[in-house]
């Protein structure tokens, strides 16, 4: 009792070692070539479908990954009247989720296969995708057996393409460490990842009718779904908009005070100051803005450096920016892969395009020519006041402020109204100090990148326009997906 319940945590690679990474590389190797996603649905209607797309490479989209075929309406109205909470007692609930993250990791060399194909990661965005979706079975499981917790009832999980594992999972072992039925809809991006999530889930008991998959658009099965009145609650990660959407139709359709969680966009800053240990801040700037090709929704979209260090800085970022190497995800050496579709593509370099322009593009690398690639660009602006919206891609802005300013820049950082990351590069104390208490955001990092979250030590998610809270991986999670427990009144 004394002693805390011990949680395990993924096992993680070392991708240091040569023999490892070549035990990795043989079961990348021996996965299957091609993909299947279908509708799971508990008491299936006979198919009507006939809706297949195709899942192509975002690095090659002339290789096909695999198929997914699209819900109906009748099946995603049929899988909300199938599903039902999941009745097992949470130490029982807590065991299946801990199996499955077993499970998971049993499958890393078709999960790391599926990561690099269906969303263009290389091997270490690969592996913290899998290592983040593996803590987040475990660290829910160890959350119910903690707590007496009540299900609300059918939660509909709508998940993002950018961690197509990792999220997807989040939401879904939260919802069902409460004790509800899921029903998920992943991102029209990378329905195959999620398949393979679902498959494992069921695989280690998770009934039926507790989680049913339904992949489609979103403006179809995810319109859907919140538009129905037997959801209980949403989990969401995504655009802003797409939440403001959701927000609406629960308000026409559901019970007042159905549970939203949201986590949305971010316009992240970052300030290094003139005392900063450049070599350091070089390194993590590229990480915030280019790391999994800027399509994280922590990352570093504006940095302002003190004006006294800005050329010098610059030029040490650039230097290291032409050592990046851009291309296929696959091979080890890369660093950069593509950005996820064609549409993706196209409205990211337009934003660059424009910004070229007008005479603000400092530096942009040249990316390979097929494929969805983006050279990672840095954008010169007065301030974060200039971006007008967040660029989902490996697009960097930089602003000079002068000691005097500090203060200021604070105020454009807290008007832009999101709240999700912040990062200070400095040497002085007070000032993180002072920072950190006068940003609103919800993750704040000092002298180190600004991206990763790890489930447990650092909850993640923001406030503002980044979203509802609770932090996902945190102590609080759970207790949003849960119905209240009655109160009893003394006798
Ligand atoms: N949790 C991720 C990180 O800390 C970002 C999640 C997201 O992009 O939605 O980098």
């Amino acid at each position: 009792k004394v002693f805390l319940p011990t949680r395990r945590n993924a096992r993680g690679f070392d991708l240091a070692d040569s023999d490892d990474l070549a035990l990795i590389e043989q079961a990348r190797a021996q996965q299957r070539k091609h993909f299947l996603a279908e509708p799971i649905i508990a008491q299936p209607v006979s198919r009507t479908s006939s809706n297949w797309q195709v899942v192509t490479n975002p690095a090659n989209p002339a290789e096909k990954v695999g198929d997914v075929l699209y819900a109906t309406t009748e099946e995603v109205d049929q899988a909300i009247g199938a599903a039902t909470p999941w009745a097992a007692p949470a130490a029982e609930r807590a065991d299946v989720l801990e199996h499955a993250a077993e499970l998971y990791e049993r499958d890393f060399g078709e999960i790391l296969t599926i990561a690099a194909r269906e969303a263009g990661k290389n091997l270490p965005d690969a592996v913290g995708e899998l290592r983040e979706a593996v803590d987040f079975l475990y660290y829910y499981a160890a959350q119910a057996r903690q707590n007496d917790l009540k299900p609300r009832g059918r939660f509909a999980c709508i998940s993002p393409w950018n961690f197509p594992l990792a999220i997807f999972t989040g939401q879904i072992a939260g919802a069902l460490a409460a004790g509800n039925a899921v029903l998920a809809k992943p991102a029209e991006q990378s329905p195959l990842m999620a398949a393979k999530g679902v498959a494992l889930l069921h695989e280690a008991g998770v009934p039926l009718t507790a989680l049913q998959l339904l992949p489609g658009d979103g403006t179809t099965v995810g319109a859907q779904l919140t538009c129905d009145s037997r959801i209980d609650g949403v989990a969401f990660t995504g655009g802003t908009n797409t939440a403001r959407l959701i927000q609406q139709n629960l308000a026409k359709h559901c019970a007042p005070g159905t549970p939203f969680i949201a986590e949305t966009g971010g316009l992240n800053a970052m300030v290094i100051d003139s005392t900063a240990l450049h070599e350091q801040a070089v390194k993590d700037v590229i990480a915030s803005a280019f790391q999994s090709a800027g399509q994280r929704c922590s990352a570093l979209r504006c940095l302002y450096i003190q004006k006294e260090v800005y050329a010098d800085f610059l030029t040490m970022l650039y230097g290291a920016m032409d050592e990046l190497s851009i291309g296929n995800p696959w091979p080890l050496n890369t660093d950069i892969g593509p950005v996820i579709d064609a549409p993706a593509a196209a409205s990211i370099q337009a934003y660059i395009d424009t910004a070229k322009a007008d005479g603000r593009l400092l530096k942009q690398l040249d990316p390979p020519t097929t494929g969805h690639f983006i050279g990672p660009a840095v954008i010169g602006v007065n301030s974060i006041q200039d971006l007008a919206q967040e660029i989902f891609g490996p697009v960097l802005h930089v602003a000079s402020y002068t000691a005097d300013a500090l203060d200021t820049v604070i105020k454009q950082i807290n008007e832009r109204g999101y709240g999700l990351t912040f990062g200070v590069h400095t040497r002085i104390n007070e000032r993180s100090t002072y920072l950190s208490e006068q940003i609103h955001a919800g993750n704040i990092y000092v002298n180190r990148n600004q991206i990763g979250a790890i489930v447990a030590s650092q909850p993640f998610g923001g406030e503002g326009l980044s979203g509802t809270g609770p932090k996902a991986g945190g102590p609080h999670y759970l207790a949003r997906f849960a119905a209240p427990q009655p109160a009893t009144a003394p006798p």
